[in-house]
């Protein structure tokens, strides 16, 4: 076994123990492979080794790699990084599934993308996330959901942002995704990701016509805990492939 495959099988042990702990099936949570600033032959090896949902945080970089590697058309291609309007094209066209939905703007530029580039009209939706900040943290991008559960107003503004991204023809509202502070204690990241599962559980009640059950959390400091409190997908790049050079 190679490097990258010794450690593709320990983050999966570890994925499976906790599912386990957490009385979950294992099929239920998708690994998505962060390679953002590692060359396409990584991405090659992380194929090779057995990866099929590769993560990327910049439109042009995701669209390079993808290009590179057309001939594998087995890779899912995740955009999982802050979009600026002007790259929304670019996602629209390259991306498989978008995590980070943090503005309304966002969302109408790529459903607009979606239908002139023909996948809304093909009935390909981009499958997407709303990005929450459930932390409150200002540094934090995402729709502010600190205090849904005391605050009225902000749980409105939440329902009208899933009201209207659920009409876009050219998106299909997937689930949440959420980040946990950078470096804090276990008890805290625990407490927003499970505060992320309630709002999703939330959300999911008040429009029963959508499904709304994906949970997009957890990166390699911390997705035993993600899985733990109910994360489909996992967005894991160190653990798999060392430290990023830049
Ligand atoms: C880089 C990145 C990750 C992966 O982070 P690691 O700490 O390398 O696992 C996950 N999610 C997002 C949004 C990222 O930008």
């Amino acid at each position: 076994m190679n490097a990258i495959q010794k450690r593709y099988e320990a983050v999966q042990e570890r994925m499976r123990a906790a599912a386990e702990r957490a009385k979950r099936p294992y099929s239920s949570i998708t690994l998505i492979a962060v390679t953002k600033r590692w060359p396409v032959e990584l991405v090659q090896a992380a194929r090779d080794a057995g990866m099929l949902h590769i993560g990327e945080n910049r439109a042009e970089e995701m669209a390079e790699k993808r290009a590179a590697l057309a001939a594998d058309a087995t890779i899912v291609w995740h955009f999982i990084g802050a979009l600026q309007s002007r790259k929304a094209a670019v996602v629209a066209d390259h991306a498989d599934t978008f995590h980070a939905l943090d503005r309304m703007k966002i969302a109408r530029r790529l459903s607009k993308r979606l239908e002139e580039n023909g996948r809304a009209a093909n009935n390909r939706p981009l499958p997407v996330f709303l990005e929450v900040n459930i932390s409150g943290e200002a540094s934090k991008a995402g729709f502010a959901a600190d205090r849904w559960r005391d605050d009225a107003t902000q749980r409105e503004a939440l329902r009208k942002v899933v009201e209207e991204t659920a009409v876009l023809p050219g998106l299909r509202l997937q689930g949440l995704m959420t980040m946990a502070p950078f470096g804090a204690p276990e008890a805290e990241i625990r407490d927003i990701f499970r505060r992320t599962r309630q709002l999703s559980d939330w959300l999911q009640a008040e429009f029963p016509a959508l499904t709304l059950d994906q949970l997009s959390m957890g990166m390699t400091d911390d997705f035993e805990i993600a899985i733990e409190e109910g994360a489909t997908h996992i967005r894991v790049g160190r653990a798999l492939f060392g430290e990023r050079l830049t």
